[in-house]
């Protein structure tokens, strides 16, 4: 049984006081739920917020993730921030791979590989982010983009470092789109998802993997998403900006 994830992906978004305050609305709508512990709860800030949004989330149910971070250890990387200064920041995930790092920042498989790699050493969970654009899709090459997504991004990974992370599965065409895929294009492209990881890890590593669905997820169509057997819960952009449609979600799952 795989605990479903709901991680919020708060992009370039929120002063430092207004990431403060989101958190903390997150955190007090969330204890008037009942949550029977049954859900993973992260927020993922800039990195300038990072440390004040995990003090401001300490002793609740809220995680924090950053958003990326470089595979080298401290030294003369201008620009660049570290796994361990993640940690030492106070978050316990790092989303990885994400499409606009890949289409904007020249992300590749084998970057991320890297980074992912880094990132287990230094005991974070990355979130990678896998899916095709709607080119692709339309050229029916949607499982060999996804097959070398997954195949190159975990490369060399044991299946025991393997089961510490999750995968999001964010068709490129849904994100910050308003398209959603509908929940079968979800399913079968998170079961396609699977089937790599047994070939990768084997059958016990890969089913205890969680995959992710991203892409203009929301209250309205979070339930029915989250109900897919292959579907472990969601990477929400504009969703996870408002308390109130985070928190629907939540419930969703
Ligand atoms: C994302 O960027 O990871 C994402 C899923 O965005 P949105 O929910 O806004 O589509």
């Amino acid at each position: 049984m795989r605990r479903k994830i709901i991680a919020g992906n708060w992009k370039m978004n929120q002063s430092l006081a207004q990431s403060e305050s989101l958190a903390r609305e997150i955190v007090t709508a969330l204890e008037a739920i009942s949550q029977r512990e049954s859900v993973d709860v992260v927020v993922c800030p800039t990195f300038i917020a990072l440390a004040q949004v995990a003090k401001a989330v300490a002793g609740s149910k809220v995680r924090v993730g950053a958003q990326d971070g470089h595979w080298e250890n401290p030294g003369a990387f201008t620009g660049k921030v570290s796994f361990d200064m993640i940690r030492d920041a106070g978050a316990e995930y790092v989303i990885l791979g994400h499409s606009e790092q890949r289409s904007y920042f020249q992300e590749t498989d084998e970057t991320v590989n890297r980074k992912v790699k880094k990132a287990l050493a230094e005991n974070l969970i990355p979130i990678v982010c896998i899916g095709e654009t709607l080119e692709q899709r339309e050229a029916d090459q949607t499982e060999q983009v996804l097959s070398e997504q997954v195949k190159g991004s975990l490369k060399g990974l044991a299946p025991e470092q393997a089961i510490k992370l999750v995968l999001a599965y964010e068709p490129v065409w849904a994100i910050g789109t308003g398209k959603t895929a509908t929940t079968q294009q979800a399913q079968d492209a998170h079961r396609f998802v699977r089937e790599r990881l047994v070939e990768l890890f084997g059958d016990s590593a890969a089913g205890a993997i969680r995959i992710q669905y991203g892409g203009s997820m929301k209250p309205e169509n979070a339930a029915e998403l989250l109900s897919q057997p292959d579907v472990d819960g969601g990477l929400i952009g504009g969703a996870s900006l408002k308390a109130s449609s985070f928190i629907d979600i939540i419930r969703a799952a």
